[in-house]
């Protein structure tokens, strides 16, 4: 995504398979290759993922 991907946003290289499309490649930003996956952001489900990830955003929104 050129200008950056919004909170909240899919992310356009996110499969159907919930993969990433260009994992592996070059083109990868830098931050999503050096993500090392952690309990503590991902817990042990998607749905854990998405509560935990929403916390994080409403804990880090500058408004
Ligand atoms: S790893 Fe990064 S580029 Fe790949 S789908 Fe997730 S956010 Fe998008």
């Amino acid at each position: 995504m050129p200008n950056g991907k919004p909170a909240g946003v899919r992310c356009l290289n996110l499969g159907e398979d919930y993969r990433c499309k260009i994992f592996g490649l070059p083109e990868r930003p830098a931050l999503c290759d050096g993500f090392k996956a952690n309990l503590d952001v991902c817990g042990t489900s998607r749905e854990e993922a998405l509560q935990l990830i929403s916390i994080l955003e409403i804990e880090t929104s500058p408004t």
